[in-house]
């Protein structure tokens, strides 16, 4: 039997959750997790939502939220802060929000977050002051439009590459344009961080935002031989996204990432054409011809094609818990509790 927290800290959570837990992930999900890629936020300052829930969601929130998805396993998490450009002023308090949470417990990591126009040297003491230890950007901040086909530098400018190497940070890269990876800007540039910053450590979140595998199959092959170059499962519910990691970087490079609060939304990542797109709940697809669907929480979507990606390239249990717990912990320097 699964040991689920009741009663639950969130609503929405239904049998049928539970039930695919048991059935799919109970003996898949190693015993310690480190979620390398997931928000804290202030309701305010943020428009992260979740059904039946409002509130601000901090450490200790956190800590029960996750255990919907993997419940009394997570042992440390990276916490990315977020802002958003219509509230230019919210930057200020969830980094002060998140580097406090952080300081919490010395289980858990966070990422400033930073706008391209930020001073390098603003951004080195504010990281320093709140002990936070990387770096989140976001494409929304990018004054290229639509901001969904902006090049890194756009929203991730080299000068804050290089404060991030001479200070041994990890960044989070949620890289866009509509073929991620495959695309030769997000390829030169990627390279050319990892290479002239070997001190920086790059992750690619949501398995290089392969929603469309494709993607990680065509151009990951143009990544390889990068020491400081990761990547975050977060979100993405392809296998064949994570199992191209797998194979052509290695498994070593790749963590564990639930994305909280988008793991607690109902639906699915699904790859069409040369893209992709998301089904939600309230997406009008779940009536089929023959049967009613029940969508799960996509953090349970997420973990299934996580393990499919680990059978499917036969990995060891010894491999699976390292995307699990030993590659974050190595690179963001938790010690490994007690087991
Ligand atoms: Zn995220």
């Amino acid at each position: 039997m699964t040991t689920f927290a009741t009663p639950t800290s969130f609503g929405a959570l239904q049998p049928r959750d539970r039930e695919f837990f048991d059935r799919e992930l109970n003996a898949f999900i190693p015993p310690r997790v480190f979620d390398a890629h997931c928000h804290l936020w202030l309701e305010d300052e943020v428009q992260f939502r979740l059904p039946g829930f409002s509130g601000d969601v901090d450490a200790k929130e956190y800590m029960r939220l996750i255990d919907d998805l993997h419940p009394g396993r997570t042992q440390g998490a990276l916490f990315l802060s977020f802002a958003t450009p219509t509230n230019p002023e919210g930057q200020h308090r969830m980094n002060e929000f998140v580097g406090r949470e952080t300081a919490s417990n010395s289980i858990f990591r966070g990422e400033f977050f930073v706008r391209p126009e930020d001073d390098p040297e603003w951004v080195r003491q504010e990281v320093r002051r709140l002990k936070l230890h990387g770096l989140k950007c976001y494409h929304t901040f990018s004054q290229t439009k639509p901001t969904w086909e902006a090049d890194i530098p756009d929203f991730l400018p080299e000068r804050l590459v290089k404060v991030a190497d001479e200070e041994g940070w990890v960044i989070t890269l949620h890289m866009v344009k509509s073929r991620a990876v495959a695309d030769p800007s997000n390829i030169h540039w990627i390279r050319h961080y990892c290479e002239r910053y070997p001190n920086m450590k790059l992750i690619l979140a949501h398995s290089a935002r392969s929603f469309q595998p494709a993607h990680n199959l065509e151009g990951l092959s143009q990544l390889t031989g990068l020491d400081n170059l990761y990547f975050d499962t977060s979100a993405n519910c392809e296998p064949i996204a994570h199992q191209a990691i797998i194979r052509i970087i290695g498994h070593k490079k790749l963590m564990y990432g639930s994305d909280l609060p988008i793991s607690h939304m109902r639906g699915r990542s699904l790859s069409a054409a040369d893209s992709f797109l998301w089904i939600y709940g309230d997406t009008p697809v779940w009536g089929e011809k023959h049967q009613q669907v029940h969508p799960v929480l996509i953090g349970l979507e997420h973990l299934r094609s996580v393990k499919w990606a680990c059978w499917s390239e036969r990995l060891s249990d010894a491999a699976v818990e390292d995307i699990f717990w030993n590659n974050a912990a190595g690179l963001l320097g938790v010690s490994s509790p007690k087991p």
